[in-house]
């Protein structure tokens, strides 16, 4: 009776959730200064200097190029590009933080509205909009030393830039709140502006969580989620917190507004203090950096049309013009590494034939269905599949390929040169080998013509058989068919 009494009430309750990302860029130097954006790479505080060290009468440098991939990605989202934008000093004291406060932008983000779509688990599409993305830079790095007596810290990631993206509090459950922040992953690495790995902090969500009655317009305390670190805990720490505040509530207990954490062993939130409000962050304009004006630093209608689509969108689109399967299609416009497989390949037959076309599919299942391939790595993948795409060797000819690279450390192109594997797709050859099979075979000739088309299997392997193997069957087929009508 428990569980149906619990699952009553959760019925009775909307959650109401806002998420908001940081991502770092990946751009060559830092924000404001020319020290290298390598946080992870290097010794402890190898890559600093007086300025992202704070110290006093140094002047920060805008790193244009972060601010010009922010506008590249503020038109995939749809996101309105600010005419006028400016920085703003965020101040508060922590040791990862040595200028005592953090450029940021407040008031006029580079950024405002847009909104990322994709396909929930009902194939469904989800649009999610967006308040606003800014630039600010990142902090250093506290590392603790395991008797807890002492700390360290590195300075190699401080000031590297750093975009936050901000929802509207449109999002009502755990799995949605997932799926928005993988989609926002790609986008991000798509137009190759962020490494975005979540696992190394270079992508870091958090959740405004808060639940109302159904039917309520007021929102309810709202409590932000902090430190979620994986696509999966994302939806289980929004899961379980949704299910605390209702239970609260339930209880006739009082939600406090603060910051919560996630503890991974004991599968919880836990208190970590009570929110900040804007006002404690003394937010004012940075004196010591000119505003920006994109439409006077880049040709904006040019950057309007090299717009991306949405990756579902985007899926949809190769569905359409190449014939992939739908499932196929998503894969290629989910992950980064089958996304750069996919469009190394398709920029190697910039205008494929109809038949290009089909192996082109053939291809594309290969990558997504092939365990043997799974083994070889990337460049290596994209060059056997263009094989496979460009007719040069058979579907049946992979394994004996991928078998001979990994045994012979050869590359695939080379393989098939050295083994001989190349398949005979020239139309005048095959010709040639298809007026012998038919000179030969005489009777199955009459017999066709007299309606049996099971004779026609007979002849095309007779002519496979000439061609050792090594024959296209869809041209051998082809020519047949065109000699015996
Ligand atoms: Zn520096």
């Amino acid at each position: 009776m428990l569980l149906a009494t619990h699952y009553m009430t959760t019925k009775n309750y909307e959650a109401v959730i806002g998420m908001e990302i940081h991502a770092e860029l990946a751009t060559k130097t830092k924000m404001f200064c020319s020290c290298l954006n390598a946080p992870f790479e290097s010794e402890p505080n190898a890559n600093t200097c007086p300025l992202c060290m704070g110290m006093p009468g140094t002047l920060p440098v805008i790193n244009t190029q972060a601010v010009e991939w922010t506008v590249d990605l503020g038109y995939d989202l749809g996101s309105t590009v600010a005419e006028f934008t400016k920085w703003d000093r965020k101040n508060y004291y922590y040791p990862d933080l040595p200028k005592g406060y953090q450029i940021s932008q407040y008031d006029l983000p580079l950024l405002e509205g847009g909104a990322i779509e994709f396909k929930d688990s009902t194939g469904e599409v989800k649009r999610i909009e967006l308040t606003r993305v800014h630039l600010e830079e990142d902090t250093g790095k506290l590392v603790h030393a395991a008797d807890n007596q002492s700390s360290l810290v590195d300075y190699n990631r401080a000031g590297v830039p750093l975009l936050e993206l901000v929802t509207e509090p449109v999002i009502h459950d755990a799995e949605t709140a997932k799926k928005f922040c993988q989609t926002y992953q790609f986008i991000l690495q798509r137009r190759g502006i962020a490494r975005a790995s979540m696992e190394k902090g270079e992508m870091r969500c958090e959740a405004n969580i808060s639940v109302r009655p159904v039917g309520s317009k007021e929102f309810g305390t709202k409590v932000e989620v902090k430190n979620l670190n994986s696509f999966r805990v994302v939806e289980r720490a929004i899961k379980y917190e949704i299910e605390r505040q209702i239970e609260a509530l339930e209880n006739g207990e009082e939600l406090v507004q603060e910051t919560r954490g996630w503890d991974e062993v004991k599968q919880k939130t836990f208190s970590q203090r009570k929110k900040e409000t804007a006002a404690d962050y003394r937010y004012f304009p940075e004196p010591d950096l000119p505003p920006v004006t994109p439409s006077s630093l880049w040709d904006l209608a040019t950057k309007a049309r090299d717009v991306r689509p949405m990756p579902h969108a985007e899926a949809a689109e190769i569905v359409s013009q190449y014939g992939l399967a739908q499932d196929v299609a998503e894969m290629f416009t989910s992950d980064l590494d089958a996304y750069g497989f996919w469009t190394e390949l398709v920029t190697e037959l910039a205008e494929p034939t109809d038949q290009q076309k089909e192996q082109l599919k053939i291809a594309a299942s290969t990558y997504v269905n092939n365990d043997a391939v799974r083994v070889l790595n990337t460049p290596q993948q994209v060059e056997l599949a263009g094989l496979v795409a460009l007719g040069t060797i058979s579907k049946s000819q992979i394994r004996e390929v991928v078998t001979a690279v990994v045994e012979k450390g050869l590359e695939p192109a080379e393989v098939v040169e050295t083994l001989g594997l190349k398949q005979m797709s020239d139309e005048s050859a095959i010709e040639q080998l298809v007026d012998e099979v038919l000179g030969e075979n005489a009777d199955a000739v009459e017999k066709i013509k007299g309606g049996d088309n099971k004779a026609i299997g007979f002849l095309v392997g007779q002519v496979m058989r000439k061609a050792q193997g090594k024959a296209n069957p869809g041209v051998v087929n082809k020519i047949l068919k065109e000699k015996l009508e």
